[in-house]
């Protein structure tokens, strides 16, 4: 593995520093006062599509177009770089920033030509910014997939949706929402197929926006479906092809999970560099005391960030290599997501009264972090899929927990 970035990465990372410190981290701590993200309308969107940077370079999968020009392989990595410089200045704005992101990354994998033409070309265009949903989570089935209760059924050339989703980021303002349904819950995730629904179909309508403690730059949506009927052309996995559509998330995720990694890598090493920033400015004269210790303590955190970076790009490159990455992917979000809470957690402590004022970075880093041990699968279902792969673990509810999205 070559740890070296490619001249046209690095690039690409120093634009997204310059972008960061000049918008994301600005529109973020607005978007954070709000306490709602910024509106689809608002003209930071278009201005980051006149630069080019649209196809949800920060938060998943790098653009459709890298898939046009055969550049399929070694997008993970790309994309856990850029999405670790992306959360250092705001995870929220990173993941709103518009593009497919997670909505079309099953598009990318499981998707027909045709689909990809329809459905991920557009977002090449410039005439106004888009966004796509990922709608897996549902009321009653967060971790545990395979109860989700969104009915998928197939009369004549059409196909027919119906439930509700939420917590699904970017939903209010996605095109169209991947929708993962099942065609008898009894069935559990054998039963499992995802279809595209687009916004304007007939009985799709978002139920709200959720109210989060942090990420607030980030919109999350309760959506509803009621008989929204789609042509089969929609369809992502094959009609009665057992299991296709459970395994298609799960596919999906091992490639975003190492994304959500190098995210939380983000967010501790911005508290990292305000800690440390702190430190100097404050630890001297009367307080030089304190410099020692606190150096000690940023000097760990600063090594398990090195170490959970490694863990990502590790699994990252395991992806792009088309190797099984599903135990390092668990393993590097597993990592990555307490660690950076750790380093938020440990920016509040050394900062003591300025950390815990609310117009401080280092208080919003807390919050915002937190996020990413439930995304895409909690610490815990982590944990399960490590303890499954590496000592043949089952939970006592059996196959159908552990192998969880999230
Ligand atoms: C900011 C944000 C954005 C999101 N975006 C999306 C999105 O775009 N699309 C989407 O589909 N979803 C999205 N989600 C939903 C997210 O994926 C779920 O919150 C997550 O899967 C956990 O589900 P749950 O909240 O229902 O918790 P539950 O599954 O109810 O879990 C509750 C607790 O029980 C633990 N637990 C559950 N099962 C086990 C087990 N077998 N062993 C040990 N512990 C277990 C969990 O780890 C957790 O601590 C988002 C969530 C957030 C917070």
């Amino acid at each position: 593995m070559d740890f070296t970035l490619p001249k046209k990465f690095e690039g690409l990372r120093q634009m997204i520093s310059f972008l960061g410190r000049d918008r994301l981290r600005p529109l973020g701590l607005e978007a954070d006062q709000m306490g709602h993200a910024l509106s689809r309308d608002h003209p930071f969107f278009t201005e980051v599509l006149e630069m080019g940077l649209t196809g949800g370079f920060a938060g998943k999968m790098g653009s459709p177009r890298a898939d046009d020009d055969g550049r399929v392989r070694k997008t993970v990595r790309r994309a856990v770089v850029m999405a670790e410089e992306a959360a250092y200045w705001d995870r929220g704005m990173a993941t709103s920033l518009p593009g497919p992101g997670l909505g079309g990354a099953p598009i990318m994998m499981m998707g027909t030509p045709e689909q990809k033409e329809r459905f991920l070309n557009p977002f090449k265009e410039k005439d106004r910014p888009r966004w796509a949903g990922f709608g897996m989570t549902e009321p009653g089935a967060g971790s545990d997939v395979a109860r989700i209760q969104t009915r998928i059924s197939f009369q004549g050339d059409e196909i027919v949706v119906s439930g509700q989703k939420c917590f699904i980021s970017n939903g209010a303002r996605a095109e169209f929402i991947t929708v993962w349904g099942t065609e008898d819950p009894a069935l559990g995730r054998a039963g499992h197929r995802a279809v595209i629904v687009p916004q304007d179909t007939p009985g799709f309508s978002v139920v709200g926006v959720e109210h989060k403690m942090g990420l607030n730059a980030s919109e999350t949506a309760t959506l509803s479906f009621e008989d929204c009927r789609v042509p089969m052309a929609n369809l992502l996995t094959p009609r009665g092809a057992s299991g296709e559509g459970f395994k298609g998330a799960m596919k999906t995720l091992n490639m975003t999970r190492p994304i959500v990694a190098g995210m939380a890598v983000g967010i501790g090493r911005a508290a990292y560099d305000e800690c440390s920033r702190f430190a100097n400015e404050n630890f001297t004269g009367p307080s030089a005391w304190r410099a020692g210790r606190v150096a000690d303590r940023l000097a760990r955190i600063r090594r398990k960030l090195d170490m959970a970076r490694l863990l990502a790009w590790k699994s990252a490159w395991e992806a792009d290599h088309k190797l099984p990455n599903q135990l390092s992917a668990a393993i590097a979000k597993a990592t990555a997501a307490p660690l950076a809470l750790e380093a938020t957690s440990l920016g509040i402590e050394i900062l003591g009264l300025a950390g815990g004022a609310s117009d401080h970075l280092i208080e919003k880093l807390y919050r915002d972090v937190k996020a990413l041990d439930i995304v895409e699968g909690t610490g815990q279902i982590q944990r399960v899929i490590i303890a499954r792969q590496l000592i043949g673990y089952t939970d006592e509810r059996g196959k159908n927990q552990g192998e969880s999205h999230g």
